[in-house]
């Protein structure tokens, strides 16, 4: 069996606490070698690296979500520079920007809301950045309807920082102004989606050293569980249809997207199993 690895799994969700055992274990029954557990704020952040501590293929991403940005203390850093040099944190995130529910929508926001909640996750953001920069991590990107702005901020940093923006689902074009930047793709169980066809077109141009997989769990389980909750096993589903979409065999996938997500993560290459 080709071993693939879950580079993006909210394990920390109360989705998982009564199971977390058994679905770790389904996931090495699966081929799932190392599991990635992201953080969005700073009490999941602990939990994720709580759940690393618990299972020796678990590591932990530390960081605060950009839709979660207004909870968010006005300076980030010295609490991310804490998390940094905890066991078995491998890179900062998931952080970027999401415009996709702005205040705005809410008839009981103030007319500023939008800018006031944008100029925070943009502050979240690069404040993400400047403790990767510092402390030689790299950033697990989250961006909805935010892409412009996104590449912005992170154009000063990428001769220092690499991205991953996660759960792609942008054109061709898109991701190869990503890559130039030195960062990187992932992609989800949208892959197996009937309407997914601009994702699979996006995979199939991508390199096929410039891409990781991910579940994304408990969200966007791939089909034939499309609609159920996710979890890491199913990175075996995702990975059946991205060596189809590549052109290529499971085993070739397998070595490719663990070898990139070894170098991407820090510690990740050498760490059990
Ligand atoms: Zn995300
Ligand atoms: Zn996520």
């Amino acid at each position: 069996m080709s071993e693939f690895y879950d580079t993006h799994a909210h394990l920390g969700y109360p989705d998982f606490a009564d199971e977390l055992p058994q679905v770790v274990a389904r996931a090495a029954a699966a081929g799932i070698t190392k599991i990635i557990c992201i953080a969005t704020d700073l009490a999941s952040s602990e939990r994720a690296i709580q759940i690393a501590g618990q299972f020796p293929n678990v590591f932990a991403v530390v960081g605060w979500h950009p839709s979660d940005a207004s909870q968010a203390p006005e300076d980030l850093r010295p609490a991310l520079r804490e998390l940094a040099r905890r066991p078995k944190v491998v890179a900062l995130g998931e952080t970027g920007l999401d415009y996709y529910r702005l205040p705005s929508r809410k008839p009981e926001f103030p007319a500023d809301g939008d800018e006031i909640y944008k100029r925070k996750q943009a502050e979240i953001f690069r404040q993400h950045l400047e403790v990767a920069a510092e402390t030689g991590l790299n950033c697990v990107i989250h961006q909805r309807e935010s892409l412009e702005d996104t590449i912005e901020i992170l154009k000063p940093f990428a001769d220092r920082v690499r991205g991953v923006f996660h759960c792609y689902a942008n054109d061709v074009p898109t991701m190869q102004r990503i890559l130039a930047m030195g960062s990187l793709v992932s992609f989800t169980g949208i892959l197996t989606f009937k309407n997914g066809q601009n994702v699979r077109e996006a995979l199939a141009a991508t390199p096929l050293d410039k891409l990781m997989l991910e579940t994304d769990c408990p969200f966007l389980a791939p089909v034939p569980y499309r609609g159920k909750r996710g979890e890491p096993a199913y990175v075996k589903e995702i990975s059946e249809v991205a060596a189809q979409v590549k052109g290529c065999s499971l085993d070739e996938l397998s070595s490719a997207t663990c070898a990139t997500a070894n170098r991407f993560f820090r510690g990740l290459a050498g760490a059990l199993p």
